[in-house]
């Protein structure tokens, strides 16, 4: 596949994609929907993008899960890399397990599904008491806070990536 075809795949995946959300959107009954100021649980924003934890939270999510840290990155994280900037590790969502501890492949971003800690079935996530601070920023009944989302991001580069997944290939 050359340049410009590989760019309209991903023009292409990306309008999937946005109409996936979309319809996802007007199925859930999200606390904004509904007019409150408090999360019902609908996993909206847990389908829309898997939290990214913070490195320092890494050893209390293992802990919770009892898991090694390195067992957590390689069973439940994928290294993305943020426009022009540096690596970071994400929750794969549900259905990416064979990308589980390695860099993601572009197109899988355009993946369908819940963050792989939401459990559809009770409408939970499966690491409330240890969730990532990023976590307790969506709440979709009020303006996401960009800059706490940047920091969020700014907290990872490829040395703190590597700490995880010493050995992940870009
Ligand atoms: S914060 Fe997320 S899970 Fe809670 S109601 Fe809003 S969209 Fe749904
Ligand atoms: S870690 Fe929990 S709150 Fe965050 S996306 Fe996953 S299921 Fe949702």
């Amino acid at each position: 596949m050359n340049i410009f075809e590989v760019m309209l795949q991903g023009m292409l995946m990306q309008e999937r994609y946005n109409a996936y959300i979309e319809a996802e959107e007007r199925e859930h009954q999200s606390a904004e929907k509904l007019g409150l100021k408090e999360c019902v649980r609908c996993g909206l924003c847990c389908l829309r993008r898997p939290c990214i934890p913070l490195p320092s939270e890494m050893k209390s999510i293992a802990d919770f899960l009892g898991l090694e840290v390195e067992e957590l990155a390689k069973k439940y994280t994928t290294v993305d890399k943020t426009r022009g900037a540096d690596y970071f590790l994400r929750w794969i969502k549900a259905g990416q397990e064979d990308i589980a501890g390695e860099f993601m492949p572009w197109e899988r971003t355009y993946d369908e599904g819940y963050c792989v800690f939401y459990s559809e079935e009770e409408k939970i996530c499966r690491i409330y008491p240890v969730r990532p601070a990023d976590a307790r920023m969506q709440n979709c009944w009020e303006e996401l806070d960009q800059e706490a989302v940047s920091a969020t991001f700014n907290a990872w580069n490829e040395g703190k990536v590597r700490r995880f997944l010493p050995n992940f290939e870009d």
